[in-house]
């Protein structure tokens, strides 16, 4: 963990971008999307193809166009200059019905419904994908993390638990990390969860310390999962992974592991970027200096081993595999014809627009979706809930083991529903999880 310079340090590891160990908000203006879409609409473009794909029955594509519940909150905060201060946050379930629903808590200043609506349905379809018993949901607070001080965020984080408390549960919703939540956020929802209840919910949140039954592997199971994706596809587009080149977006993590794990494997990175900027070498960048860099100095900037480059010219690099693992709406149709990859796999959540899709699909570049990708984290995640409502809790080499076999296992599924209907493997992976979750509905009925 790492010291923010001016104010002290609440030391959020984020999820999805930025270094490990250090709380940043969205990227600046260089590697902000460089169109403003709708994730909800993003999503619902995608939902609805598959929806006419597989012929939905009418009612159940209705239902499935809505969330569930939204709820909005303010969270007054007493702040550390004695001034209260009003964040808004949300909790959004999209879909109940496969089981509790699950997703993670966004912190960040670029959080709005639409993004949070976005967030929990992909949650649904990442669930249905790799066959998890959950629903989908998400939450955000608007607020940018690196400015709080460990007690305002430990206050603000349980104000918030306690306002959407009713809602969640470890048979209802079940809360994670996210983008600029970490373990520490996870565990004081645990406990303000745990006394309101009079119990010790384990069960109500995952990605939580060891220590208070979080599972062995979470911390490295979305970038251990795209590792495991990588391996398959490559297999299956016949790349070679001992002459192909990787770019990453985002060094948190998710960016920040996989890179690790593709690194280990004699993998070449050559391309990685975090919220300050990006670095290039095209003959490898030894990811293990880079972690220690940036353990050091908080960002990649600076480091000896490769070249500064602008953030937005870091997509486009020549190379055989990107991974965008940052946030939505960085692949757009301003930059998708400009990219050199051959596969790009999805470690963020909707990080390529609806019409860049349709670029790379013309190029034939294969796009492994995020609700396969970068599903491995709540694959963890589930086997932590099980493990905290066993009390029984399993050595690491299990959890990766039975992570393996998850996404092997829905990978192929996947790969195989996309040459089937002759469709790109995003639409194959709607259409695979659109269609479980409608044979659910189907023998729950409607309640009325
Ligand atoms: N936030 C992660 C995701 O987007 C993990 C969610 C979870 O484990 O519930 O998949």
């Amino acid at each position: 963990m790492h010291e923010a310079a001016a104010r002290p340090a609440s030391g959020i590891r984020r999820e999805g971008i930025a270094p490990a160990g250090f709380p940043e908000s969205r990227p600046p203006p260089m590697t902000t999307p460089t169109t403003q879409k709708d994730p909800w609409q993003e999503m619902l473009k995608r939902f609805n193809e598959a929806a006419r794909r597989l012929d939905l029955d009418e009612g159940v594509w209705k239902i499935l166009s809505e969330a569930d519940l939204e709820l909005k909150v303010s969270i007054p905060v007493v702040m550390d200059n004695g001034k209260v201060e009003v964040f808004t946050g949300y909790r959004v379930q999209h879909s109940r019905a496969m089981g509790p629903c699950k997703g993670g808590i966004r912190y960040d200043l670029g959080v709005n419904i639409a993004e949070v609506k976005a967030l929990a349905a992909w949650m649904t379809w990442k669930c249905a994908v790799v066959n998890l018993p959950f629903g989908g949901a998400k939450g955000g607070v608007i607020c940018d993390p690196s400015k709080l001080s460990m007690r305002e965020l430990e206050v603000l984080t349980r104000r918030y638990t306690a306002a959407i408390s009713d809602i969640i549960g470890p048979d209802r919703d079940v809360p994670a990390p996210d983008v600029g939540t970490n373990d520490q956020i996870m565990a004081w929802v645990m406990d303000t969860y745990s006394m309101r209840k009079h119990e010790t919910a384990a069960a109500v949140v995952t990605g939580k310390p060891l220590l208070l039954g979080g599972s062995r592997g979470r911390a490295d199971a979305t970038g251990r999962g795209i590792f495991d994706i990588l391996q398959h596809a490559a297999h299956r587009f016949r790349l070679d992974l001992r002459t192909a080149r990787v770019v990453i977006q985002g060094f948190g993590n998710v960016g920040g592991t996989a890179a690790r794990y593709f690194h280990e494997a004699g993998i070449k990175v050559v391309g990685l970027s975090d919220v300050k900027g990006a670095i290039y070498n095209p003959n490898g960048i030894d990811v293990h200096r880079v972690r220690e860099h940036v353990t050091k100095n908080r960002f990649l900037a600076g480091f000896p081993g490769a070249e500064s480059i602008d953030a937005k010219d870091l997509l486009t690099l020549p190379c055989e595999v990107l991974v965008p693992a940052a946030v939505e709406n960085q692949i757009t149709e301003q930059n998708a014809a400009r990219i050199q990859a051959k596969l790009i796999i999805e470690g963020a959540n909707g990080p390529t627009t609806d019409e860049a899709d349709k670029i790379l699909e013309g190029k034939g570049v294969v796009v492994v979706p995020d609700i396969l990708a970068n599903a491995g984290g709540v694959t963890v995640s589930y086997f932590e809930w099980v493990q905290d409502r066993a009390g029984f809790f399993w050595p690491e080499s299990e959890v990766n083991q039975r992570l393996d076999e998850v996404m092997h296992r829905s990978f192929a599924e996947v790969a195989e529903m996309a040459e089937k209907k002759k469709v790109s493997l995003r639409i194959g992976a709607y259409m695979l999880a659109v269609e479980r979750v409608a044979q659910v509905y189907k023998l729950r009925g409607i309640y009325a």
